[in-house]
Parts: C-alpha cells; structure tokens; sequence
C-alpha cells in the first residue's frame, strides 16, 4: 500500500503528461518560456489573486516574501511551534528571530489566542520587533485566518500564508493561497498539487512586491538577468516541471475530491477509536495528511506498529516541536507556552490518503487502529 499513491496517478494520466514533457523537450527551452508564464496565469486565477510567481521550491517561495518585506536583523517573525522545519528555517537565515506559537488542539494549525499573546508578549518585552507572521495550513485545512488578520492588523504585522501543504483548500469558497498579504506554495511530489522534482510559487495582489520577487528570484535583475540591481538568487521553476503542472492542474480539483471521500470514510470508521482531524465549518481541507492522535505516546507507537507489520505506511508529522529541534539550539529564538503542540507531536499518527485509496483499504487500516 502507498502512502500517497504517484504511480497510479501518473498512469491514470500518463497520455497527458508525457505529451507535455515531450513538447517541452522538443521546444528546448528548459528555463523561463510560454510554459512558465502560462502556468503561472493559471494559478494566479484558480487560487483568485493577481500575481502568481514560481520558483524553486517551497523554501525558497518563504524566503523570496520575507525578502520582498525586508524582514531582518530586530525583526520577531511568528511561526507555528508544529510545522515542517522551512516555515521556521528561513526566519533566521535572514538575521530574524522566530518565535514559535503554539497551535490549536482541534486543527493542529496556530492557536490565533496564542499568537495574539506571543506578539503582545514580544512587544512587552522590547527587545525584538514583530515583524510579520507565517501562517500555516497544516494538513491541507487553512489556517483560521479572519482572526489571525486582526491580531496583524492590530500589531502591523505582515501576514504570510504558507500554503505548502494547504494548496487546494478553501475557507467559504475563498482559495488557500489567497489568505496571506503574500502567500506561498510548494509542489514538491507529495504536496497536494506536487510536481515530479521541486517546485514551488508565491502569491500575492501586491504589484510591488510581485516585482521585487521575480527580481530576487533572478539575482536581483534590473531591466535585464545582466542588470544586477540587488543581492538575489537563483530560484526558478524548470519548464520541464511547469509543463506537467500545467496538465496536473486540470485534474487538481478531482484529486481533491477522492482525498475528501477517503477522508469521509476514514472518519466514519475511526470516529470512536481515535481523535479524527476536525475540519472548521465552512473551511475545506485538501488532506495533504490525514492525521489522527491517539490518548498517549504509547498507544500511537502500537498502533503504527500494527499497520507496519500488515505491510501499511504511516508517518509521524511532526516528531519533534520547532522549538525542541537542534538546528535552533545555538540560535537566537523565542518560545511561547506551546504544550499543545509538545502533546501533539507525542501522539499524532498520519495515515495513508490519496484520491486512489479503495474502500477495502480503508476498512483494513481502520481495522488495525
Ligand atoms: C513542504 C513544506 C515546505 C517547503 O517546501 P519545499 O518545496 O520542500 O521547499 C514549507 N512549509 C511547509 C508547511 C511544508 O510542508
């Protein structure tokens, strides 16, 4: 059994994608060309916003915004406490400071209570400035974001959505992706909308900040790639990659769909043995992960090895808080109570979900929990 099945995928629609990886290596242009600048037409008006510039991957989409912003040395920028490591990783690469928030124990995403009291906390103390604020849809479900927007606003804070995992998604029919003052995605394989290497795009109306990105994103370029105005970097997305997510993109929306049903029939099965993911009313997940918790570290570990012993994947999204992590052991940060998310790491459990997971396989994982 797959944890997210890419191989049926493909086949389902190998026609269309070779096609397009065929035209694209028949042109030769294997950088920049009508295939980038068509794709990124493409996103910009499914997710509902003005610019759509890719890059390289999911990172280099955080870094590209907080670049865009001038976020640096003095500068606080509030992370979640339970996230993949690059939403925290970008934050001190630039002379910034993260302070981790806790989350929400319903929807693993940041707690807005927390975060109103991280920023006031931060800005009591005096010594750093609160700068801007990364969001996170964890699992595919946005991030409550009418109320993390008020404690921006309150604060002037910029508000970043890292939409890495949350591609898909939608809070009343509004898209993921749209929710930030900037907003970031990532199509590595596995993300819901996942290209076959990296890739990754930032999202925003602002015309300023869509200019410096698509400089910074080419060494600074000025008028020209040979105009170097400002320090930059190289973050493209191969053309190679935008013509398959041109093709992926058509049938994004049934992808999303069958990870939905699954997801329905999981909880279904699941409701009384364990802690099902709680999707808000009127917020739609895209189930980049199913994810449930168990009442204790010890019975997540049996479970897991339950399932690997009848040949089942399962993964453990996130083992460790940002804050426990070595790689900020000798780093300026800044930790706010964040026991939700201590709790959560002990006894979180991801279960396979794709859109081609069939009924019987449901049934037989459920069994096992
Ligand atoms: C995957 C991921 C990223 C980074 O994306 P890459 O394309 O792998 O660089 C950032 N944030 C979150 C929440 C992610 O899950």
């Amino acid at each position: 059994m797959e944890f997210r099945d890419l191989k049926t995928q493909y086949l389902r629609h190998k026609e269309a994608i070779d096609g397009a990886i065929e035209r694209t290596v028949a042109n030769a242009q294997f950088i920049g060309g009508g295939a980038v600048t068509r794709l990124e037409e493409a996103l910009a008006a499914y997710v509902g916003v003005k610019h759509c510039i890719s890059c390289a991957n999911g990172t280099d989409a955080l870094l590209l915004a907080l670049l865009a912003w001038g976020v640096g040395e003095g500068d606080a920028v509030f992370v979640p406490d339970f996230t993949f490591f690059s939403t925290a990783e970008v934050v001190p690469w630039l002379g910034a400071v993260p302070v981790f928030v806790d989350i929400d124990a319903d929807t693993f995403n940041m707690s807005p209570q927390a975060l109103e009291k991280a920023v006031k906390d931060v800005q009591e103390e005096g010594r750093l400035r609160p700068r801007a604020v990364i969001a996170v849809d964890l699992f595919g479900q946005p991030a409550e974001y009418e109320e993390i927007r008020k404690t921006a606003e309150r604060y002037e804070l910029f508000l970043m959505e890292d939409g890495a995992q949350g591609f898909g998604g939608r809070i009343g029919g509004k898209r993921a992706c749209s929710f930030g003052d900037i907003s970031t995605t990532s199509f590595f394989p596995a993300k819901p909308l996942g290209c076959y290497g990296d890739g990754g795009a930032v999202f925003t109306d602002n015309d300023g900040w869509a200019e410096l990105i698509r400089s910074y994103k080419v060494h600074g370029k000025g008028s020209d790639k040979y105009d170097n105005i400002r320090i930059g970097m190289n973050s493209r997305l191969d053309t190679i990659q935008a013509a398959v997510l041109s093709e992926k993109l058509r049938f994004f929306d049934e992808e999303v769909e069958g990870c939905n049903r699954v997801a329905a029939a999981y909880t279904e099965r699941l409701r009384d043995k364990v802690k099902t993911p709680t999707v808000l009313p009127g917020y739609d997940s895209s189930w980049a992960q199913y994810t449930v918790r168990f009442s204790d570290e010890k019975q997540r570990e049996e479970a897991a090895s339950r399932l690997r012993e009848a040949g089942i994947p399962s993964m453990v999204y996130y083992r460790k808080p940002m804050h426990a992590l070595k790689a900020f052991e000798h780093i300026q940060t800044y930790k706010s109570d964040c026991k939700t998310a201590e709790e959560t790491c002990r006894t979180c459990l991801s279960l396979p979900m794709h859109a081609y997971l069939q009924e019987s396989e449901i049934d037989k994982i459920s069994q096992l929990l």
